[in-house]
């Protein structure tokens, strides 16, 4: 499945079966060991060394192939610069593929700045047309996380909206505590996101006015702002918003998760920068970030199409247990979750469940149960040894395991209803013994 290469992707030889285990515990699966990774890193390590990457096969060997390069002789990242993985591809749905990446999927510190844009270099606008023509200009897809998804995913967590039961719900609501949650947000020194946020791509004049008429930019900066709006669709380098408006992008348009073409359904939450290449030439979209979002009214992330399917499910669950008096709170954890879980014991783990919720009684507030819900995307080996490893991290914790079978096809219905079932049956149990306690 794994070979090594040289740096025109001719190959230098297989990795033999151990050798792929290794990397698959140190770079594919959340809760590897210390041991598994540092494996792994050793092979990284002589890669680097011997200036080669790593080939996946995962496209059934068709030219060119997806790649996994070294980083910092213990890490490996995905190259932007060659094919996709495929959908199920451990390497693609890895969470813990680079040191850096789990850095980044850590929940930001209060008082970090997001700067997006260093100060204008005489070389920029010619490397914005390069990469134009070496194809960084349109849809890449990520699951990676740029300086730009960082701020989306900072003001999304400020404004509460990925929790559902205690967050905003509705458009009106949740647009207000957006622009509430930007002005606590530097992208430098004297410069709150509300100052330079637009939530119409309608406005892109209005915004681009606003950059203008500004006197003063942070040290090292240069004039920008940041449009945050539901996107229906995405063509190439054109966003589509939910009101219809055609944005066109410049330069890279990532859009999170799996998919190719039509299976990357939107409606997405979508973060695009504002700033001018090469800070001469007037300000244009420049790059994007699109993160799946439940619907064109509700922009509390998802991972994937599928979750919308669990979640639906997930609140008429919610539902159903406020008629009997308790309360179910859903959060779609959008950071790392290894501290809660472990405490600072493995620095290095990053665990981020599907959905986390809690149950309380209504009468008196008491707390009762805690849940963790994750959607079975696909169905390989790899993907369910995954999820099975997450399992076995999360069961023996307080709380309890669901899972919700999300492959689609002629099963789905089926899959559907015995989540609810099991939904109901946890709900159930949870009534009983609150219901002993209080007799
Ligand atoms: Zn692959």
């Amino acid at each position: 499945m794994l070979s090594v290469v040289d740096r025109n992707g001719r190959r230098v030889r297989m990795l033999d079966a151990a050798e792929v285990e290794a990397m698959l515990a140190a770079f594919a699966r959340p809760g590897a060991t210390a041991a598994a990774r540092t494996r792994g890193a050793d092979m990284v390590r002589k890669a680097q060394q011997r200036n080669s990457w790593f080939r996946c096969a995962c496209l059934d060997g068709t030219e060119p192939a997806p790649i996994l390069v070294p980083v910092a002789e213990s890490h490996i990242r995905r190259s932007p610069h060659h094919p996709d993985h495929a959908d199920a591809c451990p390497f693609e749905m890895g969470d813990a593929c680079s040191a850096a990446h789990a850095r980044r999927l850590r929940e930001p510190e209060p008082g970090d700045v997001f700067r997006l844009v260093g100060a204008a270099r005489p070389g920029d606008a010619a490397a914005a047309v390069a990469g134009a023509r070496t194809g960084r200009r349109g849809v890449c897809k990520t699951f990676e996380r740029d300086k730009l998804s960082q701020l989306l995913f900072k003001l999304l967590f400020d404004a509460q909206v990925h929790r559902v039961g205690r967050g905003p719900r509705g458009p009106v609501e949740q647009w207000e505590a957006v622009y509430r949650a930007a002005r606590g947000i530097p992208l430098g020194e004297d410069l709150p996101l509300s100052d330079v946020l637009h939530t119409d791509p309608g406005q892109l004049d209005l915004l681009l006015g606003c950059l203008r008429s500004r006197q003063r930019w942070p040290r090292m900066s240069r004039p920008h702002g940041v449009l945050v709006f539901v996107a229906a669709r995405i063509e190439g380098e054109v966003i589509v918003s939910a009101s219809g408006v055609r944005l066109v992008v410049e330069g890279p348009v990532a859009v999170f998760g799996p998919g190719r073409g039509s299976r990357r359904t939107g409606p997405f939450i979508v973060a695009v920068l504002v700033a001018s290449p090469d800070g001469r030439a007037p300000p244009v979209p420049m790059k994007a970030y699109a993160q799946p979002c439940w619907s064109a009214e509700d922009i509390l992330p998802l991972d994937s199409a599928r979750e919308r399917e669990t979640l639906d499910i997930l609140v008429r669950f919610q539902a159903w247990m406020a008629e009997e008096g308790y309360a179910v709170g859903i959060t779609k954890p959008l950071y790392d979750r290894a501290k809660y879980y472990f405490g600072d014991k493995d620095p290095d783990q990053v665990v981020k469940p599907d959905f986390e919720g809690t149950v309380h009684a209504v009468a008196g507030h008491r707390f009762l149960r805690t849940f963790v819900t994750e959607t079975m995307g696909f169905d390989t080996s790899e993907y369910r040894a995954k999820k099975v490893r997450l399992k076995q991290i999360l069961t023996g914790k307080p709380g309890c395991y669901l899972e919700h079978v999300a492959h689609g096809g002629a099963a789905q219905a089926g899959n559907d209803m015995r989540f609810r079932k099991d939904l109901l049956a946890f709900g159930k149990l949870v009534m009983q013994a609150d219901k002993r306690k209080t007799a």
